[in-house]
């Protein structure tokens, strides 16, 4: 109202009082324009200040939004289609259709009302269209028509980062590919753990896959499931992959600090050969010949409450092994590479498990549900070779583990292991060139947490 006065009025010049009026409200309206430009310059230049993830979701519109839309959620097919909208041309709908259970492209086709010829002409365009055979329920397809019905325009997305489009000019069908627009990120989070690593790792912004990931990076040199404690702390430089503007998903990680206990590890990814790996920075290989675990601590962590003492501990000695209170059916796996020398039941041990590895080291598995391994078959590290039960002389479900260096029951969880496939002398000065920067940031990032939990 007071705008569309003002408007009106500065057409009636000839009149004194409105002209006076006029320059009062011009005035006015002159500085509530500074006021705002200002204000909004001030915001403009807060949101500057925000990740740079965050400008490449509102710089770069997707063209069209990505494929899991849930079927009955609609979204205008212009959306940030610059073409729709610079062009006379009337906006052309895509019409969505999520592939259910057991569907083919066949039954997709003829649900549309397209027909048979032109399935079998789609088809035989090329090598991509016919992986149009093997299609999986979820996957969306986009369909534009001509006028008489008939197949116009389709839209697959053959890979992760690209689309299969297919035209038909009503004679004949074409195909072609688009790549999409990927760019991915580095990004960095920290946590310090409270009750549970993925506790933890969720609110640093971590899904559970990230903190798996986390987990397995160190498993040759920390027992997650044991060793664990709270107030152990974690740093993460790691990949966030966007897709046509819009965040996909994250990548990998580029490097990482674990202080577990106070004891400080570091894993710098460094690619060998072209296959990325993960090194130690003093050139050491994260992998190593055995994990300090036998099985995995998602299965456990969640009812772990690394406050408490663990009362397993203290048996460590007593009897010459280690168990993992685990509930029955968690896959249990050989700690390094060996061969099975015994896979038996007996009346104390249960069903039970042995493996001989190198430099006589021998790994003792019991109490099983059962067993998925024979007895002079090779295993490698990581594979599952049975199940936690409580079979044998066993109160609760849980993994006794033992592990003997020449006939010597030794403690899995802090003997030194011998590296596995160091980087070469000649690759280290290329690896500490292109990873000290890294290493600097993760080194960065961890002082500045502890700036930031010391002051007030
Ligand atoms: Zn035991």
């Amino acid at each position: 109202m007071q705008n569309m006065n003002f408007f009106s009025n500065l057409t009636k010049t000839s009149q004194r009082f409105h002209f006076k009026l006029n320059r009062t409200k011009l005035f006015v309206f002159a500085l509530t324009l500074i006021i705002f430009g200002i204000a909004l310059g001030a915001f403009e230049s807060r949101t500057d200040d925000k990740t740079v993830a965050n400008k490449i979701v509102n710089l770069n519109l997707p063209e069209r939004l990505d494929f899991q839309i849930p079927p009955g959620n609609t979204i205008p097919a212009s959306f940030g289609d610059e073409s729709a909208i610079t062009t006379a041309h009337p906006i052309e709908q895509w019409e969505d259709v999520i592939v259910d259970a057991g569907q083919s492209l066949d039954g997709i086709f003829r649900q549309q009302g397209f027909s048979a010829k032109t399935l079998h002409e789609v088809l035989a365009l090329n090598k991509e269209t016919q992986q149009l055979k093997k299609i999986r329920p979820g996957e969306l397809f986009e369909f534009q028509r001509h006028e008489d019905k008939s197949l116009k325009r389709m839209r697959y997305a053959i890979d992760e980062d690209r689309y299969l489009i297919i035209k038909h000019d009503g004679q004949q069908a074409f195909a072609s590919t688009k790549t999409r627009d990927m760019i991915t990120e580095t990004t960095e989070t920290s946590g310090t753990i409270t009750s549970s690593l993925f506790l933890a790792g969720k609110k640093a912004g971590l899904n559970d896959g990230m903190v798996m990931k986390l987990a397995n990076l160190f498993g040759w040199d920390i027992d997650f499931v044991l060793d664990i404690r709270e107030g152990d702390r974690f740093y993460l430089v790691y990949e966030k992959i966007y897709r046509d503007g819009s965040f996909l998903r994250d990548g990998e990680i580029i490097g990482a600090t674990f202080i577990n206990q106070g004891e400080k590890f570091q894993a710098i990814r460094f690619d060998v050969d072209g296959h990325a790996q993960y090194f130690a920075p003093d050139g050491n290989n994260m992998r190593k010949a055995f994990l300090r675990a036998p099985l995995n601590f998602s299965y456990i962590s969640s009812n772990f409450n690394p406050k408490r003492y663990h009362p397993i501990l203290k048996r460590v000695k007593a009897h010459n092994g280690i168990d993992y209170r685990a509930p029955k059916g968690t896959p249990v796996f050989t700690a390094g590479d060996g061969k099975v020398i015994r896979s038996a039941y007996s009346k104390y041990n249960g069903h039970h498990v042995f493996i001989q590895h190198a430099n006589s080291i021998v790994t003792k598995y019991l109490h099983f549900t059962n067993r998925t391994v024979k007895k002079g078959q090779r295993v490698k590290q990581g594979q599952v070779i049975g199940y936690v039960g409580s079979t044998g002389l066993a109160q609760a479900p849980h993994l006794h583990y033992e592990f003997l260096l020449n006939g010597v029951h030794r403690n899995p969880r802090t003997i030194a292991l011998p590296p596995a496939n160091p980087l070469a002398e000649t690759q280290i000065a290329e690896f500490r060139k292109k990873t000290s920067p890294l290493l600097s940031r993760l080194n960065r990032l961890e002082s500045a947490s502890m700036y930031a939990t010391s002051s007030p």
